[in-house]
């Protein structure tokens, strides 16, 4: 509705992955009173691995999801399908938030935790291409340089540096002086693997319930008793009754709990995808190795091709809309897509005619140390993990895999990583909030520009806070 008031689509016609999305069947809203062993709300990549890992462990247990909209309708659903290895940002940061040890266990898991979704992934257009870290300016390849010692020292094999003429083999932007081949990651439609885990929710026996709004976490029993071995919670048109819950909503969480908004931020980021390449302009680009490629700044564009060969273009350049917006009327950002399509018009000037019908923006939770965290409340019904800073396609099947371990009681040497015991540095209250992310994020732009950086970003470097998405 908003969207169209704007003159933009809604996002569920502007999102490339949910517009050509495939025979869609929503499954009934929940209505009544209903009772399950482990309830899981939030139907993305969180809550459906959630599910997926719920069945392994244990395949008679009685698991719902519910969801507010569709499946998939949250950042799941409008990524850039970039699956990276590294669970951090980078290798780099993982030895600085969490030591050299667990930075070097985190990308052993990384790698292994892509090679099993490759498998589950394999008819999702998976594409294991490996990614490309491209320099745009000389301080960017002393970051190279540094992203691929710090792989050798944690024995990370395959890792390739590339001159200028090597990287503009790979894809020709008159912009590159050189680039890092990083092995391991893939690209995939994430609508499709999204649809994968529902069928395979509801082939083992889960219940989902969309178009099914959680209101409140404090719900009562519909007899007004309490029970000390399960939790109620209400519904739009009904209440839910459940050993353990998982919240799974990531960017949304604190419409549910808003204490946790000490410990992350909701942020927006765009993309564009373009009408497809003809044979002539893919030759023009060269890009026959298919990559994901991100480039050096902080505030940085990334970008693919899909599997019917057109652009996705995005921006880390996220947005905060004050007091934690989480709506549709954050779903488009005419700015940002002007300045989408002018960043790839300096790029790819041979293509700078090439339109992009497809925009829209998404959800992002993010961290200090830009990792997600886990917890419980309600005095341990709800257990809940989110805040994956943009970064989430791998790391969510891991924390779907460890919230099934506790919401089960079970042990796995997962949940001894520091990401899972230790919270993430806080971020101030409103109104300290908008006016530190407004400070923070033009002293990175003017990094970005070429540059240095001011007291406040060494501050925050000294203390291991990061600002992305
Ligand atoms: C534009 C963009 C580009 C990205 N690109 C990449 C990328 O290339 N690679 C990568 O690894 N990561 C990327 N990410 C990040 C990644 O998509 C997320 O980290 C990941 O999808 C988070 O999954 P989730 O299931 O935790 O959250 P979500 O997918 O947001 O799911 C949360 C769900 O909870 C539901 N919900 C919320 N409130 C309620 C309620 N009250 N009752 C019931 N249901 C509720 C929502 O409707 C939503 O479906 C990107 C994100 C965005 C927005």
């Amino acid at each position: 509705m908003y969207a169209r008031l704007l003159g933009m689509l809604p996002v569920e016609q502007s999102c490339y992955w949910l517009a050509t999305r495939q025979g869609y069947n929503p499954e009934p809203s929940l209505t009544g009173n209903i009772d399950c062993d482990v309830a899981v709300i939030g139907a993305g990549f969180t809550g459906l691995w959630t599910a997926y890992f719920l069945k392994e462990l244990q395949p008679d247990l009685d698991v719902a999801v519910v969801e507010r909209y569709v499946t998939g309708y949250g950042a799941s659903g409008r990524n850039a399908g970039m699956v990276s290895t590294c669970l951090d940002h980078t290798h780099s940061l993982a030895i600085e938030h969490f030591g050299r040890e667990e930075a070097q266990r985190l990308a052993h898991i990384g790698l292994a935790n892509i090679d099993e979704l490759g498998k589950f992934a394999d008819d999702c257009d998976w594409e294991r291409t490996g990614q490309l870290q491209v320099a745009l300016v000389p301080k960017h390849i002393d970051d190279l340089k540094s992203n691929f010692e710090v792989a050798r020292e944690i024995g990370l094999p395959g890792y390739r540096l590339l001159g200028r003429d090597e990287v503009r083999a790979e894809l020709d932007s008159p912009l590159y002086i050189a680039g890092l081949y990083v092995p391991g990651g893939a690209i995939l439609n994430p609508i499709k693997l999204i649809d994968k885990l529902k069928r395979h929710l509801l082939e083992k026996g889960g219940r989902l319930f969309e178009k099914t709004r959680v209101v409140s976490l404090d719900g009562r029993s519909p007899n007004g008793q309490s029970h000390s071995d399960s939790h109620t919670i209400e519904c739009e048109n009904g209440t839910l009754r459940a050993r353990k819950f998982v919240l799974a909503t990531d960017a949304y969480t604190h419409h549910l709990v808003p204490q946790l908004l000490w410990r992350f931020i909701p942020l927006y980021d765009y993309i564009l995808v373009s009408e497809p390449l003809s044979a002539e302009q893919m030759e023009k680009l060269r890009w026959q190795n298919r990559q994901g490629i991100v480039d050096g700044r902080t505030f940085f564009n990334y970008y693919r091709l899909t599997s019917d060969n057109r652009v996705l273009w995005g921006t880390s350049e996220a947005v905060y809309y004050p007091p934690n917006k989480v709506d549709e009327t954050c779903d488009h950002s005419t700015k940002h897509y002007q300045t989408l399509e002018d960043s790839w018009k300096r790029h790819f000037p041979a293509l700078a005619d090439l339109s992009f019908p497809y925009r829209w923006g998404g959800p992002i939770a993010s961290t200090t140390r830009l990792t997600p965290f886990f917890g419980t409340a309600y005095g341990g019904n709800v257990i809940y993990g989110l805040g994956y800073t943009g970064h989430g396609i791998g790391t969510t099947r891991l924390a779907g895999k460890i919230l099934a371990h506790l919401a089960t009681a079970r042990d796995d040497e997962l949940l001894k990583l520091k990401m899972v015991t230790d919270k993430p540095f806080p971020y101030p209250p409103e109104p300290l909030r908008s006016l530190s992310v407004k400070a923070v994020t033009k002293s990175l732009q003017q990094v970005d520009a070429g540059g240095s950086p001011n007291l406040l970003l060494k501050l925050l470097d000294v203390m291991g806070i990061g600002f992305s998405s």
